[in-house]
């Protein structure tokens, strides 16, 4: 019978000890341990920009080692330029032919 009560207490000891974890998970942000013993440890790191998987937090361009991200990447860089001239480009083609308008008029 002894036994029976001992494992009893370890079951309580061990519900008491579930509590005081989640209570820790609630204050935490991610509820990932900051140690790197622990086994659901993740170190920080960033992901490939086209395929998502994980590479170094220091990498520059963010992408991993395949050459198919690489292209891709580089469309895309190539593409957001274009748009970035675009964006600039568009307003002052508007403002200059506002200009000549009032040039024409005067
Ligand atoms: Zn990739």
């Amino acid at each position: 019978m002894a036994n029976k009560e001992k494992l009893a207490d370890q079951i309580r000891a061990n519900a008491e000890m579930a509590k005081k974890g989640e209570k820790k998970r609630k204050g935490g942000k991610t509820g990932l341990p900051k140690s790197a013993s622990s086994s659901a440890y993740v170190a920080p790191h960033r992901h490939c920009t086209i395929c998502q998987c994980p590479i170094s937090l220091n990498r520059d361009p963010p992408i991993c080692g395949e050459t198919k991200c690489g292209d891709e990447y580089e469309s895309r860089e190539r593409q957001r330029k274009r748009w970035n001239i675009l964006l600039y480009v568009a307003p002052a083609i508007m403002i200059g032919a506002f200009a000549l308008q009032l040039m024409m008029g005067a």
